[in-house]
């Protein structure tokens, strides 16, 4: 790969001992956008010149003696929803376009200051609502691995540009397995954090109980070292959890000896593809060759996450989104009155998907409704986190698949509830408020990648991370693949 295929761990090293130019790194990185994304499409927008002066400052530090971060000149993709101060914001939608943030994310500033790069923005389904990116109001993302494929969403902005090697890791957000289900189909790792180990100040709102930001890495040594660099409290996310973060890198390579991995009985029969389900229970061999105690659990409600997660998230993005109202960001749709005006800016602004779930959701919320939908999907919550309770009393972590297939073909899941199934298997991490992980292991019969996902409890980063070293060591090289195809 032309910009080197470097990892984030390398770079950082040889740049803060001066070794490596950090302007050389991010401008291979940049060459290598330039050449490939006109097909892949990772970027909303690549901000080449932030990019390159941010990089003379690192090697000007650097030459000066003082002091950089963990993340020195590591070039970053940084998904188009989180808020960057002075580079448009656009979630994907045109409702939002030609907004320009006065302020950054919290993760935005955390990873400016350990000394990462930010490459551009990263496209993703409007406002995170989908699993291919193809509710991108700018047109969808290409997976690099075969571009005749979706990349997955609603992440698929960064998961393909980590894939594309147009920066070694990135920024995503997780809300039903939008980090880890285009880490699956990209072949990279994708971490979704416990809910309130990483700031969500700046992301702008899906649905606020479920959203965590997390990181995308080409090894689960680089999702560690920005998982580090972004997790921990902070006083403007008032759900941020108030203990400072266990730092994963310093414990990856602890190994399992003694760990108990729970296989997921639930998550591995019905709906899951035989050759997935296969490179399940091989990872889970390599644990247990590795001295990890393998045994079956069985978490029975988590058959029923989908249906909750589409009542739940629907409901709390209803509520979210009223605020792009035509008044205080974005577009406008002039009309005689205020009301008409709204719904004029809401009708062209919002994309059908985005359009569907506020209905959704306004009617699952409403009066005679609330507890047949809203209130029943919130018991169904409770039960999904003691059925996990139980499985942790028998385990430490957890194994599953990350998604049900490899990468589809562009335009070939037309009707959203088959789409919505891609997130069987993600979905009740998310309503436990738990940690999730996709690990790359070996590919499908059809030669594209399959992922792992290893579940973790509240804060169990640690084991999780330990387990998704293991498992990386153990899996098949991933095949080489060149970006090849038309646009
Ligand atoms: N694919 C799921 C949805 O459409 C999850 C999206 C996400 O995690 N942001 O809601």
């Amino acid at each position: 790969m032309s910009a080197g295929g470097a990892r984030a761990l390398d770079l950082a090293r040889d740049i803060a001992a001066g070794e490596r130019s950090a302007v050389a790194v991010a401008q291979a990185h940049l060459d290598r956008i330039a050449e490939h994304d006109g097909l892949v499409h990772a970027f909303n927008v690549v901000t080449a010149d932030a990019a390159l002066a941010r990089a003379a400052e690192v090697d000007r530090a650097v030459a000066a003696g003082e002091p950089v971060g963990p993340l020195a000149g590591v070039p970053i993709a940084v998904k188009d929803n989180l808020a960057t101060r002075g580079v448009e914001t656009t979630c994907s939608s045109k409702i939002l376009q030609g907004w320009v943030p006065p302020y950054d994310a919290t993760v935005v500033q955390r990873i400016a200051a350990a000394g990462a790069v930010v490459v551009g923005k990263t496209n993703l389904d409007e406002f995170a609502m989908g699993s291919s990116t193809e509710n991108s109001a700018f047109g969808p993302t290409r997976n690099p691995v075969r571009t005749d494929r979706v990349p997955g969403g609603s992440s698929g902005g960064s998961a393909a540009a980590v894939a594309a090697d147009f920066a070694p890791i990135a920024l995503g957000s997780d809300t039903g397995g939008s980090i880890r289900q285009p880490a699956s189909f990209c072949g990279v790792v994708g971490v979704k954090p416990t809910y309130g180990l990483v700031s969500r100040y700046g992301l702008v709102a899906f649905a606020s109980s479920l959203d965590q930001v997390g990181p995308f890495a080409n090894s689960v040594a680089d999702a560690a070292l920005l998982l580090d660099a972004i997790a921990g409290p902070d006083p403007a996310d008032a759900t941020s959890i108030p203990q400072a973060a266990e730092a994963v890198l310093p414990r990856l390579d602890e190994g399992v000896a003694g760990l108990r991995v729970g296989i997921v009985s639930e998550l591995l029969g019905e709906g899951i593809a035989p050759d997935v389900a296969a490179r399940v229970r091989e990872a889970a061999e390599a644990l247990a060759a590795a001295g990890a105690e393998v045994v079956e659990v069985s978490v029975p409600a988590v058959t029923y996450g989908l249906s909750a997660y589409y009542l739940i998230a629907p409901a709390e993005a209803s509520s979210n989104l009223a605020r792009f109202d035509g008044v205080r960001y974005g577009l406008r749709v002039d009309a005689p009155t205020t009301n008409e005006m709204m719904v004029a800016t809401r009708t062209a602004g919002f994309g059908d998907e985005v359009q569907r779930r506020i209905m959704l959701g306004t009617y699952a919320l409403s009066a005679g409704y609330y507890d047949a939908f809203y209130g029943k999907a919130q018991k169904v919550r409770t039960l999904i986190g003691r059925d996990f309770a139980a499985a942790y009393e028998q385990a430490d972590v957890l194994l599953s698949p990350t998604a049900p297939t490899t990468a589809f073909e562009l335009g070939a899941i037309a009707d959203p509830l088959t789409m919505y199934l891609n997130d069987i298997c993600t979905i009740p991490t998310n309503l436990a408020g738990h940690a999730a992980m996709s690990v790359p292991f070996g590919t499908g019969d059809d030669g594209l990648p399959v992922g792992v996902q290893v579940l973790a409890p509240a804060l169990g980063e640690v084991p999780m991370f330990r387990a998704a070293a293991v498992v990386e060591a153990a899996a098949p090289a991933p095949a080489a693949f060149e970006i090849a195809g038309s646009k």
